[in-house]
């Protein structure tokens, strides 16, 4: 019989053997490594936000699910020596219309990574006079005017579930980003209804003037379905808004995506400031009812 150790039959602990010291440090980093980001906030956003002050990114996951992948690897990294995942909601380099996003994707990887609540940062325009392009808006409220166009529920097959949705973001997650603000002494509106459309085409006067009597505030083309599938999987979700333009008919002038980007720019430091705030003030333990979300909501 041949022994696979070295021939004078010394026992030896090869790195990567099941024995071995370096096995054993290896897993126990592994499993701090997931118990630390299983903690960690959710963010959702665009590539520039990779470039927070502070921010330091230990690593990357790819993940898979059942509705296949999201649009991006995760990124996993901290803020303030609080941990935190990013997800490019468009990809890495930004490639995925709002339209195209494989939303269900993007929410059920943050489940399996055990992450139980998210900050989603959107781009809006502004319907609301009041609300100057560089504002930051805290919306508290979503019509939908995406319905039927996107993948929009966990439940399309099997149990049937029908999740309370009168207060579509997370309560105890926007007073924490609303208390942030007051502490750093930026401006914020505290409410704001979210107007959500297909896209990608931006809307026509009329659409814009049949939103702004209806009570929406800001349109995107974002917050659904991110919001109700948070919501179905019992994850804490949130938005922070940046008010790049006016909507159309709100003024005169043409609307163009430069003119986005540069508003966009303009409002990153107030927006890092916001963030890495915000996230320091979120509760460690949730005391909102996302969390039983499901209780109650089946057929
Ligand atoms: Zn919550």
């Amino acid at each position: 019989m041949q022994h696979s150790s070295s021939s004078d039959n010394r026992p030896v602990a090869k790195i990567g053997s099941k024995n071995s010291f370096y096995y054993l440090l290896n897993r126990l980093s592994f499993f701090y490594f997931m118990l630390k980001y299983c903690m960690s906030i959710g963010l959702i956003s665009g590539s520039g936000l990779y470039e927070i002050d502070g921010l330091k990114v230990c690593g990357e996951k790819p993940v898979e699910t059942q509705f296949g992948a999201p649009s991006a690897p995760y990124r996993l990294g901290e803020i303030e020596s609080i941990p935190v995942t990013f997800l490019p909601r468009h990809g890495f380099p930004h490639s995925i219309p709002p339209h195209k996003v494989n939303y269900r994707a993007n929410i059920q990887g943050f489940k399996l990574l055990g992450i139980d609540r998210i900050i989603a940062v959107t781009a809006v325009g502004s319907i609301n006079p009041d609300i100057k392009p560089g504002s930051i808006i805290i919306p508290d409220q979503i019509i939908d005017f995406t319905y039927g166009s996107r993948e929009s529920t966990f439940y399309d097959s099997g149990k049937v579930v029908h999740v309370d949705f009168t207060e579509p973001y997370c309560r105890e997650m926007r007073s924490s980003i609303i208390s942030a603000a007051h502490k750093t002494d930026i401006n914020v509106y505290e409410r704001g209804s979210y107007i959500c459309v297909n896209g990608p085409r931006l809307e026509t006067a009329a659409e814009i003037e049949f939103f702004r009597r209806s009570g929406a505030d800001i349109v995107g083309m974002t917050a659904m379905p991110e919001a109700v599938l948070s919501r179905e999987l019992e994850i804490c979700y949130c938005g922070i808004c940046i008010a790049t333009n006016f909507a159309a008919g709100i003024t005169n002038e043409r609307l163009t995506t430069s003119e986005v980007i540069e508003t966009m720019n303009a409002s990153t430091e107030r927006l890092k400031t916001l963030l890495k705030a915000a996230i320091a003030e979120i509760p460690q333990n949730r005391s909102c009812g996302c969390k039983d979300a499901l209780k109650d909501s089946g057929l």
